[in-house]
C-alpha cells in the first residue's frame, strides 16, 4: 500500500505544472491569435506569424528575411550548426522563419536565454489562421 502522504504531493505537482504550462501557453497562443486578426484585418498576408516568450517578455513577428545585422549571437551561433544565414537547408532558407524572427527579438532582450529555453506559440498562417508545424530547421534550432 502507498503512503498517502507519497501519492498526494506528486499528483498535486502533476497538476500545478500542467495549468502552469497551460497558462504560459495559452497567453502566447492568445497574443499570436490576436496579431493574425490584425494583420487579416489590414489584409496582410505574411506566410507565419509566431509569438515567441519567455517570463515577462513577449513578443509576436513574422517570416521574412533575418535582419543579419542586428542579431542574438546566441541564436546566430546555432543558426550556423545547420547551415549558413539565408542558405537553404532541409528546404527551408535559414532565419527566414517566423520562429527566428521573434526569438530573436526575445534573445536580444534577455541574453543569458539558450534558444531551447525560448516558448513558442503555435505559428499561424494568418491567410487561413491555419495552425502551421515548425520546420525542420525549427524543431533543430529550438528543440520544438
Ligand atoms: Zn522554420
Amino acid at each position: 500500500m502507498k503512503d498517502p502522504v507519497q501519492v498526494v504531493p506528486g499528483f498535486l505537482f502533476n497538476l500545478v505544472e500542467k495549468w502552469l504550462m497551460y497558462r504560459k501557453s495559452s497567453v502566447l497562443e492568445r497574443r499570436a491569435h490576436q496579431f493574425a486578426l490584425g494583420l487579416q484585418t489590414r489584409k496582410l498576408y505574411p506566410a507565419a506569424i509566431i509569438c515567441a516568450g519567455k517570463s515577462y517578455y513577449k513578443k509576436v513577428d513574422r517570416s521574412k528575411p533575418f535582419d543579419s545585422q542586428c542579431i542574438s549571437n546566441k541564436l546566430r551561433l546555432r543558426l550556423l550548426t545547420i547551415g549558413d544565414i539565408h542558405s537553404k537547408q532541409n528546404g527551408n532558407l535559414i532565419g527566414y522563419c517566423a520562429e527566428v524572427n521573434a526569438a530573436n527579438h526575445v534573445m536580444l532582450k534577455l541574453k543569458h536565454l539558450n534558444p531551447e529555453e525560448v516558448n513558442f506559440s503555435s505559428a499561424i498562417r494568418p491567410r487561413t489562421m491555419q495552425k502551421m508545424p515548425p520546420c525542420k530547421n525549427c524543431k533543430l534550432t529550438f528543440n520544438i
